[in-house]
């Protein structure tokens, strides 16, 4: 039998009772826990245990949650440390995501211990965010998107979507389960000098929804915030 050893979770949090609540459901689960509680500590921990996740809170006293994840993303040794930053209701998600500070994920406080669990799940199973490769398929209940073709059908059809449709459907597909700003959206799919408004990437959804049909809610919408594409079966 072959020991597996237990993922390694580092938490910086500066909330006692969060971080008592955040360990005991991690630990709970198998997780070993690095509890940490700010955000100096936090990074120090992060470079010398090298964890396989952090989850780190946004507002911390000293180093706040933006410099440490900026700091993570940004030395080459710690930077495929998958993030999730937790934010409070009221924070701006929006611009946590928007900074370019590389997190992968994002929870709102107050957040049930089951949804922390099953994001850290998700962004565990998912590692590191993947270049777009050319020529991956991308199979989701009855869409099949083919991204060296630039292709997508819903059910064998082909669906007749736009070069903009296409990108938007492409981006957004080669990264399952990661949510999009409205902004970053805009700029990967529509472009840097584009005259429009942040809600003009809702219209080309809306738009995309339309024509994949039965597969419309392959795009997921996140309340605030943007747009994912839902998780994507594993095939054996
Ligand atoms: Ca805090």
């Amino acid at each position: 039998m072959i020991a597996v050893s237990k993922p390694r979770v580092l938490v910086i949090e500066d909330e006692p009772d969060i971080l008592e609540v955040i360990t005991y459901n991690l630990e709970r689960e198998g997780y070993k826990v690095i509890a940490c509680r700010n955000g100096e500590q936090g990074l120090s921990r992060i470079r010398t245990d090298n964890p396989d996740l952090c989850v780190l809170d946004l507002m911390l006293p000293g180093m706040d949650g933006v410099e440490v994840c900026r700091q993570v993303k940004s030395d080459p040794v710690t930077r495929a440390i998958p993030v999730i930053m937790v934010t409070a209701k009221g924070e701006e998600s929006d611009i946590v995501l928007g900074l370019g500070i590389g997190a992968d994920d994002y929870i709102t406080k107050p957040f049930s211990p089951r949804e922390l669990v099953a994001r850290v799940k998700v962004v565990l199973r998912r590692g590191p965010l993947r270049d777009e490769s050319a020529g991956d398929r991308i199979v989701r209940g009855g869409l099949t998107i083919d991204l060296g073709r630039h292709e997508a059908r819903v059910d064998d059809e082909l669906v007749n979507l736009t070069p903009t449709e296409m990108r938007l459907l492409h981006f957004l597909a080669s990264h399952p389960g990661r949510v999009f700003p409205r902004a970053h959206l805009l700029s990967r799919v529509i472009g840097e000098n584009a005259v429009v408004t942040d809600r003009n990437i809702d219209v080309h959804v809306r738009a995309l929804r339309q024509k994949l049909g039965a597969q419309a809610n392959c795009i997921e919408t996140v309340r605030g915030v943007g747009y994912r594409f839902g998780e994507v079966e594993k095939k054996a």
